[in-house]
């Protein structure tokens, strides 16, 4: 906490408006209105000037330290910020988690990337091999096409594989005679 440096810590700050005269209430004459007001002298304002509450401290007087930003003892006056960093790190990892989750379940963002590069890879090599541009872009197309059910398809028989396995083991456990003649035939 430092000493706010706009009011020099007393809260407010000059306006240089005054309050109304309590003699004459604002209006600078007393009874008569030819008779200036004597305690104001006829200005119809008072010696108290009005003060406006300082924009910086609030009217406290004393701010934050701007040198450390996120200290445990400044959360009480910036309590709108940690707020917002706090609103912003569950969507942050929300997003992060489902993006996680989407490719843990779905695998044609990778298959994707992957048959473009090897669609890139064959249209360059076949174009740098003496074929015309648009015979290397017709191979890269083609690559693109037979990469992306190839993967697709490979991905579903390792996921199929991988559960007969499962299944498989799972009938040993239980003591399936199928599942310990598969494990003795695979086994030799
Ligand atoms: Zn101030
Ligand atoms: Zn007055």
């Amino acid at each position: 906490m430092t000493t706010c440096n706009v009011c020099s810590g007393t809260g407010s700050l000059a306006t240089g408006r005054y309050e109304s005269c309590y003699g004459c209430g604002g209006r600078g004459y007393g009874s008569s209105i030819d008779q200036a007001c004597t305690a104001c002298g006829g200005s119809g304002n008072s010696t108290r000037e009005v003060r406006d509450v300082c924009f910086q401290c609030c009217g406290g007087g004393i701010v934050d330290d701007p040198t450390p930003p996120s200290t445990a003892r400044s959360a009480t006056r910036r309590s709108p910020s940690p707020a917002k960093s706090a609103t912003k790190a569950p969507t942050a990892s929300s997003g992060k988690t489902g993006k996680a989750s989407s490719g843990r379940t779905d695998p044609s963002g990778t298959i994707g990337t992957i048959a473009v590069v090897a669609a890139i890879i064959a249209g360059v090599a076949a174009f740098s091999g003496g074929q015309p541009a648009a015979e290397a872009v017709g191979i890269a197309l083609a690559v693109l096409i037979a990469t992306n059910i190839v993967l697709f398809v490979a991905y579903h028989l390792l996921r199929i594989a991988f559960f007969a396995l499962l299944a498989v083991a799972a009938g040993n456990i239980l003591g399936f005679d199928w599942a310990r003649e598969l494990v003795r035939t695979l086994l030799g």
